[in-house]
Parts: C-alpha cells; sequence; structure tokens
C-alpha cells in the first residue's frame, strides 16, 4: 500500500501518519520527496482499514498495489486449491465436476426422477433448493426442511452428494445435517453475516456472484469465509446484469480465466441463471467448459413447463443429457474427464 500526504502536509500531520503505523506494527519505508512525503507499507503484514489512513489531516491518497483479499489470492498460494468431499474433489485440472438438479425440490417423485438422470449423466453432485430467494413474495418459496430430506434421500439413493442454498444464518443449524455444500445465492454475496457464519463451519461453501458484484467482490466475499477459518470455497459465475434484455443475464465467460488467474480456489459456471433462457443454455455451458470451468451447475428438471421455479431456463432430461455429452467432448479435448 501506498501512501501519499499532500504537497503541504505539515510535520505534525506526517508525524501522525507514522505514529498510527508504529501503533499498529505496519513496517513502513518513507519515502521523502522534494515536495511531498509518502509511505509504501512493507512485507506481508496483518490487513487493516486503509480508510484510518486515508481520513488523517494531511494525507493526499492511499493506493492499494496489491489485492485486498489475501487468503482468496493465488500470489500467496500459487498452487490451485481442490475441496475434497467423501470421493469427489472439486478443482482438479483434469476433471469437470458436473452439479446438476432442478431450480427447486418440489417432490419425492420430481427430485428421484431428476436424481436418476443426474446420476446417468455422470454428475457427482445434486442441485436443488429448499430456501428459495424469489423476486416476488407470492412466488414459491421452497418446500423448507421436508424438501432437504426428500433430496437427502434422493442423493444417498444414487450416491450423490447435495448442494442446497441456504438464504440466511438462522437455517444452518437445520441444513448441516442434509447438505454437503452450502450454496450462497447471488443475492446473498453481500450477506457477511452469513458469510462470517459459514466461515465458521466446516462445510464447503458455493459462493455466486452478486448481479452486479465485481470479480474483486466476489473474492472479498470469499475472503470473508476463508478469514473465518473455512478454507473451502468454490467461486461460481452464474451471469451479471446488463443493459441487454433478449437474456435474463448477461453469462460473463471472461470470469472464468480471470478469477483463476487471481485466485487458487475452483471455478465453476451456471449457466443456467447465467443466460436464463433454456435454448441458450448448452452454448453457455459449453462455453464455460472450453472456458477452462472446474464444473458446471446445471438446472434440469422432469417436466420444465411445470416447474414451480425457473421453468424458463431448466433443460428437460433428453436436452440435458445432450448438452452433457457436447461438453465431455470439449473436456476431453482439454484433456478433461467429466
Ligand atoms: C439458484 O441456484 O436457483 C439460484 C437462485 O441462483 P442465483 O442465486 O444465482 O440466482
Ligand atoms: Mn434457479
Amino acid at each position: 500500500m501506498l501512501v501519499v500526504m499532500k504537497k503541504h502536509a505539515t510535520e505534525a500531520q506526517i508525524q501522525q501518519v507514522e505514529h498510527r503505523f508504529a501503533e499498529w506494527g505496519i513496517p513502513v519505508q518513507r519515502i521523502s520527496g522534494v515536495e511531498r512525503t509518502a509511505w509504501g507499507t512493507l512485507g506481508n503484514h496483518r490487513p487493516f482499514d486503509p480508510d484510518k489512513i486515508a481520513v488523517l489531516d494531511g494525507v493526499d491518497y492511499v493506493h492499494q498495489v496489491t489485492e485486498p483479499y489475501k487468503l482468496a489470492n493465488r500470489s500467496f498460494h500459487p498452487a490451485d486449491s481442490t475441496i475434497r468431499i467423501r470421493d469427489v474433489e472439486i478443482g482438479r485440472p483434469d476433471e469437470v465436476i458436473l452439479m446438476a438438479g432442478p431450480c427447486s425440490i418440489e417432490s419425492e417423485a420430481q427430485i428421484n426422477t431428476v436424481a436418476a438422470i443426474v446420476k446417468e449423466s455422470g454428475a457427482k453432485i445434486l442441485r436443488g433448493g429448499a430456501f428459495k430467494p424469489r423476486t416476488s413474495p407470492y412466488s414459491f418459496q421452497g418446500l423448507g426442511e421436508p424438501g432437504l430430506k426428500l433430496i437427502r434421500a434422493a442423493a444417498d439413493r444414487y450416491d450423490l452428494l447435495v448442494v442446497s442454498e441456504v438464504m440466511d444464518k438462522s437455517q444452518l443449524p437445520l441444513m448441516q445435517d442434509y447438505v454437503d455444500i452450502f450454496q450462497v445465492g447471488a443475492r446473498n454475496m453481500y450477506n457477511y453475516d452469513l458469510l462470517k457464519e459459514l466461515g465458521a463451519l466446516p462445510k464447503p461453501v458455493l459462493l455466486k456472484r452478486g448481479i452486479s458484484a465485481t470479480l474483486e467482490e466476489l473474492l472479498m466475499s470469499a475472503e470473508y469465509i476463508m478469514a473465518g477459518g473455512n478454507p473451502a470455497v468454490i467461486l461460481c459465475e452464474r451471469g451479471i446484469r446488463t443493459f441487454e434484455n433478449y437474456t435474463r443475464n448477461t453469462f460473463d465467460v471472461s470470469a472464468i480465466p480471470t478469477l483463476q488467474a487471481r485466485s487458487h480456489l475452483p471455478v465453476i459456471a451456471d449457466p443456467s441463471h447465467g443466460v436464463g433462457i433454456r435454448e441458450y443454455v448448452p452454448a453457455m455451458a459449453r462455453a464455460a467448459v472450453a472456458a477452462g470451468a472446474h464444473g458446471l451447475l446445471v438446472e434440469v428438471h422432469p417436466d420444465p413447463d411445470q416447474a414451480l421455479s425457473d421453468g424458463v431456463q431448466s433443460l428437460n432430461p433428453a436436452q440435458f443429457l445432450m448438452m452433457i455429452d457436447q461438453c465431455r467432448q470439449i473436456a476431453a479435448a482439454m484433456g478433461k474427464q467429466l
């Protein structure tokens, strides 16, 4: 971090900045120019709030030289991180992990039918929401605990893991017994209280990018979970809101290599929410695999037109299986298994 004083800063103001760094135990190198004084912080010091320096009298600006996220940063952890849950390892360079299932768990028959198709596709993880963050309070809100029981039983029947969304920290004690991976949805990427609680739990977290979040903000949200002591974070690109309205969201393929360059955490793609229209989902899934995603999160429903949520973007079983076959060929061309 670089701290630069104003041209006519007084000696007392300069002393105050030095005093503050000394108080916090942050090593700095002072640069005394002809007109200005500046400091560079040295080494891998403990994090501090740059605003606490920026507000001091006489300070002109504070420039962040390195990224504000440390634990999620590839600079401090050059090797890829992988996350192991039973015999599934997410983040391997030679495998694309498939997570698929309905948007919402709706009934025993629905989740069992989907689980069978998901298994047939070669996927290792069954998705399905029991707590649904819907834009309208009048839309289906999810089955809650009965839904969690259904998805757990269906996953166990087909030897699959379960990923399901947690909307509020009050749901964590209940959900712990049913899910293998907690999903944090796009709407909750900024729910720092929830992220802190997840940091204290021994379970992986699939963290989705907010609809208007920069990649740095996503990585800072990952940092919250990691700073709490939980290193098992999976990043997920799920489309962002742009001026385009022919698609529900704009799927940001560039987020995949960019996140992988900046961070050692696994990066997966959700082409279903990413584009939001069934017809275009396979193309986005293929693009995500070609871009190097460590995994895919896909919505599939036995009868999408009757789905209680996100039917418009859900694939039917035949479309889903055909798409996975195409993705598998792309993965193979890249020397990866799917
Ligand atoms: C979902 O996965 O069904 C979901 C609500 O996703 P998102 O948070 O990306 O909108
Ligand atoms: Mn959905």
